[in-house]
């Protein structure tokens, strides 16, 4: 698909009736999901009232360790921790691909199946400031919307193709989202709570409780599943 960086995005359709606002796209590997996807994901939904977020985990190929806990693990974690909100949903189908899916793929699958409704791909600024090296990423912005979540310790860059980039696409106007189905850059800064995937594995490691970094639930399953654990240590 070619790029159309220069032409204005498209206007959201009244087709797809009132009900249908923006629905927010967040990927990951969630291995684990915790508190900085959960708090970022809730103050986006209020922030830009967004009817629908759906958490999209990442696919591991069978044969290759791309991550710690099962495709099966890290889904059973997202629902769990997303059960009790009702805007929160799970998509499953980069884990149902054999293999690891491109964003701009599952964007463009979204994008198929919902017309014109407004898309938000929810990244870090830490994602954000390694865009370039997507696949295909100029086409993200065809296809929908870019919502930056600031973390801790990250800027927005100024120069370069992503600087560019946000002084052409940037906007501060929720409204923007709502009214046009793809080609806005949304920075939004969310409560930095100081969590990573990565650094939850190692507390595990080092034989500590990871409680109050995630929800109970998901504590539970890492607890009963020993998906973290030692190998000296795991179940089964
Ligand atoms: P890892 O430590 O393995 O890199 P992670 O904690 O960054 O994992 P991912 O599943 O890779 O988790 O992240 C999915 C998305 O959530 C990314 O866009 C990432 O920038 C964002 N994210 C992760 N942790 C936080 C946090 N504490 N606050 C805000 N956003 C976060």
């Amino acid at each position: 698909m070619a790029t159309t960086e220069a032409s204005a995005p498209p206007k959201a359709g009244a087709a797809t009736g009132p009900a249908a606002g923006p629905m927010g796209i967040f990927g990951g590997t969630f291995d684990p999901v915790h508190y900085g996807h959960l708090r970022t994901a809730f103050e986006l939904v209020q922030a830009l009232k967004l009817p629908e977020m759906r958490f999209i985990p990442a696919g591991n190929p069978p044969h290759r360790e791309l991550t710690v806990a099962s495709n099966a693990q890290r889904l059973e974690m997202v629902r769990s921790a997303t059960a009790g909100q009702p805007e929160f949903n799970v998509d499953e189908r980069e884990i149902l691909k054999a293999g690891p899916s491109y964003t701009v793929e599952t964007l463009a699958e979204l994008r198929r199946e919902f017309g014109r409704r407004p898309l938000c791909l929810i990244v870090g600024m830490d994602a954000f400031l390694g865009l370039p090296k997507w696949h295909r990423w100029r086409e993200l912005l065809d296809l929908g919307h870019l919502v930056v979540a600031h973390r801790p310790g990250w800027r927005a860059p100024t120069m370069g193709a992503l600087g560019e980039m946000l002084n052409e696409r940037g906007t501060t106007r929720v409204l923007d989202l709502h009214e046009s189905v793809a080609g806005r850059i949304y920075i939004h800064a969310v409560t930095q709570l100081e969590i990573s995937s990565t650094e939850v594995r190692n507390l595990i490691q080092a034989g500590l409780d990871p409680r109050y970094l995630m929800p109970d639930g998901v504590c539970r399953i890492i607890h009963d599943s020993g998906c973290y654990a030692r190998k000296d240590q795991a179940k089964g």
